[in-house]
């Protein structure tokens, strides 16, 4: 594939919705409302093939190229009631037209196509469904991703369309739109689907589905359809979903603005994946059945109908719509929880930031979609904490009213991140530039230092004295110190323009001891040490290092490959009589080879909240010069293999015991927050 295409995608990982809309090379420029496709495609999953006709329409046509993909046979091809040839020199390659400028003001193509589909693999986790964008179907379901060509498309062009699917009795699919005609009978099932803005692509679903229904008023009154497609095993889950989804349409129109479209629906997919596309979502059975989904996950999802799905990022200067989705849905949640549950978040996003590495750093406007774990923590987890930065610079009101502007102002417009500040400058009345290109346009963080404290007494209160230092080149920062007295805690937000400043308050009473942004609302360095350790230090850390302590070779071999699934990337495994460097280490074994080696290596002993429970124990410990180790220790062969799938989940734990697969307990180590006495 030499030309770009979009797939709209949500990836799990962790068990946190995490959506991204994923380019798969660099997107070419597009244009808006000049290309229409009117699709009939007749799917036999028993068979797996696929029979297509599609007309497409281009308004005011220019150099244009016609894509198809490569497992399919073209029986008709004309262009503007002429032969066009079927776009290829030799089976196997993909079709592909190039048809020169045209003066006429519309030109036509009319392409029959028809081809067997690859066998569904519900084995197949969401990565590898990703970086494997082809056309699948079975009994159990089908999935044709828009990235896979499974219809003739126009490269690089947005595109209005009407899609009939035909299916035989048992089966139903949908893509995303409006439902404009349904039949469902003895000869088959047939559906019309209409969607009239202008849509990056088209990712077709069908499978043994049961529909139920909902029906949902939107601000305005108008009727939206919400339904579900489930597989009969989950069926019982419908209700639920439909009126989780009517709590999210509710929560975000009041929020931002009327839904834009008249329907949404949760299709079950057979293999472990999730995907959002305008007016729907496509998650895996599996995923569906876990039970924060509906309170976490699904409210992510539709939130990327106004921002990703409904307001179109520029892809060219970064994506802003995931940070802005995460800010809204999976962190407000948390802030509805408690202050203590958004602090823990804001912890997570500044500890996963600080276990990168520098090559794995990019600045926000590089981002256009989750391709590993670390460009999910630039992509996601940084612009979230701009979006909270940028609250607490404007305020929520201001801030609430630019994001009703952006919705207003950028429906269904591909929206770049300049446009993002331009609405929030328009409605906060000041400039935004020094505050927008310090977070986008470049990479890191501040480290932020507060390195002397001085009092003195002044009249009949006090002048406190507080020096801060941050890493050069200087970022301009509202940095919140707290300054503690016997009447309490208050926060005091100093201007830091440069690399060193001396600020003074003036207070009445005496004040006991300073500490720094403790409520972590600043994008920064942490500290080493500030926070404790976490699983997900050895899973991103590309210096990590690995220890297999056991000999026997079916053991080493289960380490080693439970390893390569935390680090998705080649091992590199040291001795375990080597001494242990200055970098993260993960280190296997079972629990007597785990014992001999802590005290080997004079280390503490397992913590009390492990010690000896379950099959299986996870934990992390820091070392005195900062860096830290992670150790996984089980009892048999068994309970380490049974490690193997679930515990790249659990990255943001410190600690955790294992029955099987089942994590029976869990948690992080407390965080210290540092306080610096005052004299
Ligand atoms: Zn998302």
């Amino acid at each position: 594939m030499t030309i770009a295409t979009f797939i709209r995608s949500c990836i799990f990982v962790s068990f946190v919705c995490l959506v991204a809309a994923s380019a798969v090379s660099a997107p070419v420029p597009f244009k808006m409302n000049e290309v229409e496709y009117d699709i009939t495609v007749k799917i036999d999953p028993a068979n797996r093939t696929l029979e297509g006709k599609s007309l497409i329409t281009v308004h005011r046509p220019r150099e244009l190229q016609l894509l198809l993909g490569a497992g399919y046979e073209v029986t008709q091809a004309e262009f503007n009631d002429g032969p066009l040839g079927i776009g290829r020199d030799q089976a196997n390659q993909p079709h592909v037209w190039n048809i020169p400028f045209h003066f006429r003001q519309q030109i036509q193509f009319l392409i029959q196509w028809k081809g067997v589909l690859a066998p569904l693999d519900t084995a197949l986790d969401h990565r590898q469904t990703l970086a494997r964008p082809v056309a699948v179907s079975g009994a159990e379901g089908t999935f044709l991703p828009d990235s896979s060509d499974w219809y003739p498309r126009i490269a690089g062009l947005f595109a209005r369309y009407k899609v009939s699917i035909e299916l035989p009795p048992g089966q139903k699919g949908l893509v995303a739109g409006r439902l404009i005609e349904e039949s469902d009978s003895e000869q088959g099932y047939r559906a019309t689907f209409e969607f009239s803005h202008p849509a990056e692509g088209i990712d077709l679903m069908a499978g043994p589905y049961a529909v139920d229904t909902l029906l949902h008023h939107n601000i305005k009154q108008k009727p939206v359809q919400l339904r579900t497609y489930f597989h009969p095993q989950i069926s019982k889950l419908s209700q639920d979903y439909l009126d989780a989804v009517k709590g999210y349409l509710d929560r975000y129109e009041s929020e931002i603005g009327e839904y834009p479209y008249s329907e949404f629906s949760v299709v079950s997919s057979p293999t472990p994946t999730g995907f959002g596309m305008p007016t729907l979502t496509y998650l895996g059975i599996d995923v569906l059945q876990l039970p924060f989904i509906r309170s976490t996950s699904l409210g992510h999802e539709v939130l990327h109908n106004w921002w990703g799905n409904g307001v179109y990022p520029d892809y060219r200067s970064g994506n802003w719509s995931e940070g802005l989705t995460t800010f809204m849905a999976d962190y407000a949640y948390k802030e509805q929880e408690s202050d203590a549950a958004a602090r823990e978040m804001r912890l997570g996003w500044l500890r996963d930031f600080a276990a990168l590495q520098p090559g794995q750093d990019a600045p926000l406007t590089a981002f256009t979609s989750r391709t590993h774990g670390a460009s999910k923590i630039v992509g996601y987890n940084k612009a979230a904490m701009v979006f909270f930065m940028l609250r607490d610079h404007l305020g929520e009101a201001v801030f609430q009213r630019a994001l009703q502007g952006l919705w207003t102002t950028r429906r269904f417009k591909v929206t770049s991140w300049q446009d993002v500040q331009k609405i929030f400058e328009l409605v906060s009345g000041q400039s935004l530039e020094f505050f927008f290109a310090q977070w986008l346009t470049r990479s890191g963080a501040p480290a932020i230092e507060l390195t002397e404290v001085k009092n003195a007494a002044a009249g009949s209160g006090y002048e406190l004295s507080i020096t801060l230092k941050q890493s050069e080149p200087a970022y301009q920062l509202q940095v919140p110190v707290a300054v503690e007295t016997q009447q309490g805690s208050a926060i005091h937000k100093l201007n830091l323009q440069q690399a060193q400043q001396i600020f003074t308050l003036k207070l009445t009473d005496k004040p006991l001891s300073v500490s720094l942004d403790p409520d972590l609302r600043l994008f920064r360095h942490l500290a080493p040490g500030e926070a404790p350790p976490i699983l997900r230090e050895v899973m991103v850390n590309a210096a990590t290092q690995t220890v297999l302590l056991s000999d026997q070779p079916e053991i080493r071999k289960i380490a080693e490959t439970l390893a390569s699934k935390l680090q998705d990337r080649k091992l590199e495994i040291v001795a375990s009589g080597d001494p242990l460097s200055a970098a993260p280490t993960l280190i296997i074994g079972l629990q007597a080879e785990i014992d001999a080696w802590l005290a080997t290596k004079q280390l503490p002993v397992r913590p009390n909240e492990i010690s000896k429970k379950g099959s299986a124990q996870v934990w992390t410990l820091a070392r005195a010069d900062g860096a830290s180790l992670a150790i996984i220790s089980a009892q048999d062969a068994a309970s380490l293999e049974a490690l193997i799938r679930p515990l790249s989940h659990y990255g943001r734990q410190s600690y955790l015991v294992f029955d099987g697969r089942q994590a029976i307990e869990k948690g992080t180590w407390p965080m210290l927050v540092r306080k610096v006495a005052v004299e």
